[in-house]
Order: C-alpha cells, then sequence, then structure tokens
C-alpha cells in the first residue's frame, strides 16, 4: 500500500510536512514551522508513531515554512540521510538558525539545545545536485528545479513503475534572480502540488505598480521602508528597484538593505553569476555609540528607500523600527510586498489604520509573488497531465476534492 499523510501544510500555509510511505519506504519531505507560536511543529510524535524508521528526509528549500524544524525531525532518525541542494544547504543555515533565535527571544538561555539539535542535524545534510538520481533500495528521488527561490527543489519519486511529482513551493515563470521551474519530461501519475494561489485572485502586474508607487512617494520627497521576508522576496525587490534605475522608471536614489535579507543577499551574490546587491547594500547600522534605533534614524536620513526585514513588521525586527520612524511623516511610505498573517503588526496596521495615529505616513500592499498563479498551476497540471491531483499548501474553498488535509492519508 502507498499513501502520502500530511502532518503539517496540507489545508494550510506552514509547517509543512508529508510522510511517504511508497515502494516499501518511509520519506519525509520538509519538517517546517509555523507562524503561530502556539503550535510551531508539524507533531513529531505523531510521525515518530507513524514511521519508527524513516529512510529518508529531503527539504525543497530553505524557508522556514519548510524546514525551519528539519532538526527536530532529524534528531528522531540520527541515521536517516538529509537531501537537499547546495544552496539550501548553505541558505538553511542562517535561516533556520535566526528562526531558532526569534523563538527564543526573552528566554536565551533555554536556546541551547536546540542550537545543539540544529547542529547535529546539519551534519546529516547531503547535497545533490538537480537531475541526480539518489535511489533507496527500490525508490529513486531527483530533484528538479522549482523556481521560487535560490536552490528550490520540486521532488520526483518513482517506484514499482509509478511516478509522483511533489512541486514543493514552485514558480514556473522566470523571476529576476531565479529561473522558473523544470517539469519532468515522463509520465506522472499523481502530481502532488502546492496552491498557495490555486483559490485566490492576485492583483495584476504588481511589479510595475511597486515601481509606480516609488516614484510617486520619491517625487514628494518622501522616504520609503519595504519590509521584505529575508529569503527571495528581498532579492527580487532589490534587483527590480535596481532594473528600475536602470530604466529610468525610478529615480537614482540610495536604497539600503538591513536586517536578516543583507546577510541572505550575500549568499545570494555569490551563488548566482550577477552583480545584483553591491550598489545597494550599505554597512549599516553599527555605527559606534549609537542604540540601534539611533542608526536606523541615521540611515532613514542618508537612504531614500530602506529594505528590510521582517516583512510582516513583527514587533522589534528592524524593519518594526524603521517604520516607526518612517511612519511619522505624511509624504513618507510604507509599501508592504508579501503575506501578512493576522498575528502581525503589519496587518493589524493595514486593517485598523485609524489605531495607529502615529502612522502618518501612505500605507501601501504590492504583492510581489515567487509561487505559481492560478493559470501557471493549470498549466503545470495539464502538462504532466497526472492521473490524481493531490492539492497541498494552501487554504481550500468549499468544493475542493482535491485537497488534502492535514493528517489525511492519501492512496496512491
Ligand atoms: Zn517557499
Ligand atoms: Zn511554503
Amino acid at each position: 500500500m502507498d499513501i502520502m499523510i500530511p502532518l503539517g501544510g496540507g489545508n494550510e500555509i506552514g509547517a509543512s510536512a508529508y510522510l511517504y510511505m511508497v515502494g516499501g519506504k518511509k520519506i519525509l519531505i520538509d519538517f517546517g514551522i509555523r507562524f503561530d507560536q502556539r503550535y510551531p511543529y508539524p507533531e513529531p510524535e505523531f510521525l515518530k508513531t507513524l514511521a519508527p524508521q524513516l529512510d529518508a528526509i529531503i527539504l525543497t528549500h530553505a524557508h522556514i515554512d519548510h524546514c525551519g524544524a528539519f532538526h527536530i525531525a532529524s534528531a528522531l532518525y540520527p541515521d536517516t540521510p538529509v537531501y537537499t541542494t547546495f544552496e539550501t544547504a548553505e541558505l538553511l543555515s542562517v535561516m533556520v538558525e535566526d528562526a531558532i533565535k526569534v523563538r527564543y527571544i526573552g528566554k536565551e538561555e533555554s536556546a541551547s539545545n536546540e542550537y545543539k539539535l540544529f547542529d547535529e542535524a546539519f551534519l546529516r545534510i547531503e547535497r545533490k545536485r538537480f537531475f541526480s538520481p539518489i535511489n533507496i533500495g527500490g525508490v529513486e528521488i531527483t530533484l528538479y528545479p522549482a523556481g521560487h527561490i535560490l536552490g528550490a527543489a520540486a521532488v520526483l519519486l518513482k517506484w514499482d513503475e509509478k511516478v509522483l511529482f511533489h512541486t514543493g513551493d514552485i514558480s514556473l515563470k522566470d523571476q529576476i534572480t531565479v529561473k522558473g521551474a523544470v517539469l519532468p519530461e515522463e509520465r506522472v501519475n499523481f502530481l502532488v502540488m502546492e496552491s498557495t494561489y490555486y483559490y485566490k485572485k492576485l492583483e495584476k502586474e504588481p511589479e510595475e505598480k511597486l515601481e509606480e508607487s516609488i516614484k510617486r512617494i520619491l517625487e514628494r520627497r518622501g522616504k520609503i521602508l519595504i519590509p521584505v521576508f529575508a529569503l527571495g522576496r528581498a532579492q527580487e525587490i532589490i534587483s527590480l528597484i535596481k532594473n528600475g534605475i536602470k530604466k529610468g522608471t525610478i529615480p537614482p536614489v540610495n536604497v539600503y538593505v538591513d536586517g536578516l535579507a543583507r546577510e541572505i543577499c550575500n549568499i545570494y551574490e555569490h551563488n548566482i553569476d550577477r552583480e545584483f546587491f553591491n550598489f545597494f547594500i550599505q554597512p549599516a547600522p553599527g555605527y559606534e555609540g549609537l542604540s540601534f534605533e539611533e542608526a536606523c534614524e541615521e540611515n532613514i536620513r542618508e537612504a531614500d528607500i530602506i529594505i528590510s526585514t521582517s516583512g510582516m513588521l513583527m514587533e522589534n525586527t528592524p524593519s518594526y523600527i524603521y517604520a516607526k520612524i518612517i511612519g511619522k511623516k505624511e509624504k513618507n511610505g510604507i509599501i508592504f510586498s508579501g503575506y501578512l498573517s493576522e498575528e502581525s503588526f503589519g496587518y493589524r496596521l493595514i486593517k485598523n489604520r485609524k489605531q495607529f495615529k502615529q502612522f502618518k505616513c501612505e500605507i501601501l500592499k504590492h504583492h510581489i509573488s515567487a509561487h505559481s498563479k492560478r493559470e501557471e498551476l493549470e498549466k503545470i497540471k495539464n502538462t504532466l497531465n497526472p492521473e490524481k491531483l493531490i492539492l497541498i499548501h494552501g487554504y481550500p474553498g468549499k468544493n475542493s476534492r482535491e485537497h488534502a488535509s492535514n493528517r489525511e492519508v492519501v492512496h496512491l
């Protein structure tokens, strides 16, 4: 009997973790975390009950909703290899350590055990190139480029003449920093596909709208904060602004990049053979003798655009501190660039604008996405033409027979 069970990331976005029992082997794809601090993990005990032994752990990419708790799963299976791409291995060491740091704010002394689990798990990672099959006795695993962000992989599983394609987070179209996904050419029986934007309508041409908003605010001599997700979105937006300045659609201005985004830019830069970021990243903050807040003020004086994490303006992150300063003046602007969870300050700021009188600036949202839109997801489905479609990683509407829920057993 071949099955798949979502332990998290089924009918939700967050805590992605999918257990496959196929061809007599047990394979875990991803083990991420949720933004909801009360239930951060995809049930490690339940995983251990379902699978006393595991043959492989695969990480599709370095967003923490896919890999943020992989060390917790890996600790349960110390002999099981963890497969991922070279780029993801490099990115996840920064991303997961940061996620641990954030989780233990205020209780730093209890974080050491989790750092230890992470260090041990990191040593179990086997780095793989795209298109080079891994054989685990009867099941063949191959990583395919998924677009989305640097290093992101989709997974092709083959066993007993069956073929399954697990998309992970996937972007079919090219972005500035990463090329679009490559789909397998062979016949696929089962397609397990993310559905972030399968059920939603998106703003048309958000890139152009972002450029227009930036230009408008700059022309009235306002300063701009763009809160960004550190990995993927930040690098795309920086590249977009850089291209805009080159084309003349955005005036030549100073752009500062701060927070975790800076570290991730450095990793992108040496993995992508193009000079994307040097022009913009400034060695700030860190002015001697200044508090973090004073350094931010100093940066805002010098820069016209600040790009900083967190993307959702979570309290006490650099972007939150910048927002408080930028928000004071009417001519300034804060432009959100992606998803805002209901727990975030950014969400509350947009929803209940009037409650935050100290924010006098313009507040906008342009959704720059690294996921396939509905039409692209349909194109993936039509190209692969599977016998069975299983949707995951989304919030299904009422009539979605194809969507798998957490803890549901999906027969393959
Ligand atoms: Zn992702
Ligand atoms: Zn995701």
